[in-house]
């Protein structure tokens, strides 16, 4: 019987390091989400940008025609000047010209202003291209990453899984389905040892004397009666005692 348990912690590790591989499949695929979520925020932040470009652009167009088209009223009033006839008429005239300048003054600061929010936004623009190049380049290098590692993982895992079948077919039948009945109720540990004190190492709890001896014959398979996990004596462990 102690080879049984023997056996069955051989399995057990097998298949610890087999649930840790399952655990960096899982993880990887994982990490390159997050960054496909990060890119998918910039690329939203880009199109605002684009958007916020595209109307300043077209407001620093309407104002450079305003500006223009004041320069031309200006132009066709000093014309008129030259051939009005009162002096009442006259002042009109130079006080349009007046109004005229006021308002191209205007236009010019907020024309002026528009170009910094223009070259702004580009700048911004371009960062934010450039960071979002980057994070593409760096998912990509991550999917060939994870296509290699998968690969090496699924290798390990069928190498193990082979070790296990190996090791599986010793296992006396009633003795395996105690064990697969534990792995699903406990996850990774249904069989534990018993260290000098008596102590179940699953649930640190004292076995009774009787089972406690029944564990070091090492003739069955011995169940702790707390936690029912699978008991296993090691020889060295006996050198706890000093
Ligand atoms: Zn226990």
């Amino acid at each position: 019987m102690y080879k049984q348990i023997q056996l069955l912690e051989k399995v057990q590790m097998i298949d610890i390091e087999l649930s840790k591989i399952e655990d960096q499949m899982v993880a990887l695929p994982q990490e390159i989400n997050k960054c496909e979520r990060g890119l998918q925020d910039i690329q939203e932040e880009i199109d605002s940008i684009k958007n916020e470009l595209k109307e300043s652009q077209s407001l620093q167009i309407q104002l450079q025609g305003e500006i223009d088209m004041e320069n031309e009223r200006i132009k066709r009033d000093k014309e008129r000047l030259k051939q009005v006839g009162s002096e009442k008429e006259y002042k009109a005239v130079l006080k349009e010209i007046s109004t005229a300048e006021k308002t191209i003054k205007k236009k010019e600061k907020e024309l002026l202003e528009t170009m910094e929010e223009v070259e702004k936004r580009e700048e911004l623009l371009k960062e934010k291209e450039k960071t979002a190049a980057e994070l593409t380049q760096t998912i990509d290098n991550k999917k060939k990453l994870f296509k290699k590692e998968e690969e090496e993982l699924n290798r390990d895992i069928e190498i193990k899984s082979k070790d296990r079948d190996n090791i599986v077919k010793d296992i006396l039948p009633d003795v395996l389905k105690r064990y697969d009945f534990l792995k699903g109720q406990r996850q990774r540990l249904p069989v534990v040892s018993v260290n000098s004190k008596g102590i179940c190492t699953g649930c640190y709890m004292s076995l009774p004397p009787q089972k406690f001896i029944q564990v070091q014959k090492r003739d069955s398979i011995v169940l702790c009666p707390h936690c029912h996990r699978i008991l296993s004596w090691n020889a060295q462990e006996k050198n706890d005692e000093s």
